[in-house]
């Protein structure tokens, strides 16, 4: 079916069809799956240049004990993780604190290091050289360059897509003020990724005020990226959740149905070589192969 045909079916057939259709596709590669991977989580840093307005990880300078986690944290963190049977070290980060604070930038020159990133090569090459624990990095939009280097340290990585609806970076927006969430760098970043052969996690982000046009828009594109490069091992779903604190903590959170009808369009765009995950809408932590 041609791209256009599938746009056209995705957008009017009935949710029931398009979920039969999407579970046959996955029962059709094996026996369906539970997959997991015992990891422990190390924020290296929750300072972030952006301003996502549905953000409950980043936090201002004066929020936080430290702005990076010091060496000597990260592995105790790394070695409890490895005592208690974990196999990877997930480093989550916000996205090139330093050019936006003097405190990142001077947190980073009392560690010795430029740049996030310089910091990040040394303690992930330290917790994969001293623990076992294999790196994943989910650290923003990267270059080729970062890519090449943190490679070398890490088993994998990761960067939501989120959306690539240009509208949702206009003033009002969620992502107005966030120069990270420009789709086009997002776009350029997860196919640097595929360029360096980095084994690589991505997805979006639906009920953020993206249309179901648009939200398909981002599955053609990852399709093509992963067409390309061979790249993607999992795509995210995930449904926006409406948080206290934040910008958005009074903004509706979308339904059941549009979470199965972008799980089964992912499903049925994506084909059977890409992992699908999502939370369920009630629950947390699920995953849908
Ligand atoms: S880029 Fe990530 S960490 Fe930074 S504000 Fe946006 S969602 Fe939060």
């Amino acid at each position: 079916m041609s791209d256009h045909r599938l746009r056209q079916y995705l957008l009017t057939a009935p949710l029931a069809e398009l979920t039969r259709q999407s579970r046959a596709l996955r029962d059709s590669h094996g026996a369906p799956r539970l997959t997991y991977s015992r990891k422990v989580f190390i924020p290296l840093t929750q300072l972030c240049r952006d301003v996502c307005h549905y953000c409950t990880f980043a936090k201002a300078p004066r929020r936080l004990d430290s702005a990076y986690l010091p060496p000597d944290e990260v592995m105790e963190i790394a070695r409890r993780g490895a005592e208690a049977g974990c196999k990877e070290a997930l480093f989550t980060l916000g996205d090139k604190p330093e050019l936006r604070y003097a405190a990142a930038r001077k947190a980073l020159a009392e560690l010795g290091f430029e740049t996030t990133v310089d910091y990040l090569e040394h303690i992930a090459g330290r917790v994969l050289n001293e623990t076992g624990l294999i790196p994943h990095i989910n650290a923003g939009v990267l270059t080729s360059q970062d890519y090449a280097r943190l490679r070398r340290v890490s088993g994998s990585m990761g960067l939501m897509l989120e959306s690539s609806s240009q509208r949702l970076c206009q003033r009002g927006g969620p992502h107005f003020g966030s120069p990270d969430k420009e789709p086009a760098t997002r776009l350029a970043s997860i196919a640097a990724a595929g360029e360096a052969a980095i084994p690589f996690t991505t997805g979006i982000l639906i009920g953020i005020g993206e249309t179901r046009e648009e939200r398909l828009d981002d599955l053609f594109a990852l399709r093509d990226l992963h067409q390309r490069h061979g790249h993607l091992h999992e795509v995210i779903v995930q449904n926006f959740r409406a948080k206290p604190d934040t910008v958005m903590a009074d903004a509706p959170e979308p339904s059941e149905e549009e979470l199965f009808w972008t799980i089964a369009a992912a499903r049925l765009i994506l084909g059977t070589d890409i992992g699908i995950q999502s939370p369920p809408i009630s629950t947390r932590g699920g995953r849908v192969r």
